[in-house]
């Protein structure tokens, strides 16, 4: 829903900044279209995922997010040069924007779009509890302070002063630049098997209040949207296989019900008494 919001926004927009020659318009429809495009990702995310892992591919498919978060990435990079570079050249080219009406109506849009887009994601955040989903409200939020630059923008040009908009034009880059970093430091960490350290200590202190495990060990990593445990624990060497055995199916339901991300928890036991 917010996407398709966004995505109407973006286009008119755009279409608007086309119409006016504002630079600030076009950096703002650039960073609407691209945060567009991250929700885009997420679908195909889950869509890509749901494919059941093969013989040639046996942890599955979910990396295929990732892969994709490249292209995502490039394309927000890019456009934050493209609205870079046009905000510079109608600085030193002291281009016109005509239309300023339009062009300020295209903006307003931007900040009215951003703001129901910003609502509509906190509500239903909180109601099924993501984190993911309320701290994308915010940013929704912040967006509609990148529309309102483009306003202000206009608003000095009707007011005389020229420059108005490709400053305008530099603000909104900035923005579009900080949802690169953003993206992009998520993607890198992704994709170095990076995991919230936190998340092991919490799951290293369940499986070390089950009965039988005298230490424990955690490694973790997301493939996708999985998050797979490995969890080493040390028993008592006089333990039998089948107590061994019964002590992991206790440790990976402890961790499962412990660590809510995590969706698979590996167990390997250890009987060795000096480590
Ligand atoms: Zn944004």
């Amino acid at each position: 829903m917010s996407a398709v919001g966004l995505a109407l926004t973006g286009a008119i927009e755009l279409v608007l900044a086309l119409i006016t020659h504002s630079v600030g318009l076009l950096g703002d429809a650039l960073h609407n279209l691209s945060d567009v495009s991250t929700s885009a990702l997420v679908f195909l995310g889950f869509a890509v995922s749901k494919k059941p892992p093969s013989a040639r591919y046996p942890y599955g498919y979910e990396r295929a997010e990732d892969i994709a978060g490249l292209g995502v990435a490039l394309v927000i990079w890019a456009s934050a040069l493209f609205a870079g570079v046009e905000s510079y050249r109608k600085l030193v080219g002291h281009g016109q924007t005509t239309h300023l009406g339009v062009g300020m109506v295209g903006a307003a849009l931007g900040i009215v779009g951003n703001q129901v887009v910003a609502r509509y994601k906190a509500r239903v955040g909180r109601r099924i509890q993501s984190a993911t989903l309320q701290a994308d409200a915010r940013h929704s939020w912040l967006d509609a302070l990148s529309s309102l630059g483009a306003l202000i923008g206009l608003v000095v040009v009707a007011l005389g002063y020229r420059i108005g908009d490709p400053i305008a034009g530099f603000a909104v880059t900035l923005f579009i630049l900080h949802v690169g970093y953003e993206v992009t430091t998520e993607l890198v960490h992704h994709l170095m098997d990076g995991v919230d350290p936190e998340t092991l200590h919490v799951g290293k202190a369940a499986a070390e209040v089950v009965p039988g495990v005298l230490e424990a060990d955690l490694a973790g990593r997301w493939t996708g949207r999985t998050l797979r445990l490995d969890v080493e624990a040390r028993l008592d060497p006089g333990a039998t296989m089948a107590e061994a055995e019964a002590v992991g199916r206790q440790v990976e339901t402890a961790v499962l019900d412990a660590v809510e991300e995590a969706r698979q928890v590996r167990f390997i036991a250890r009987a060795d008494a000096q480590r």
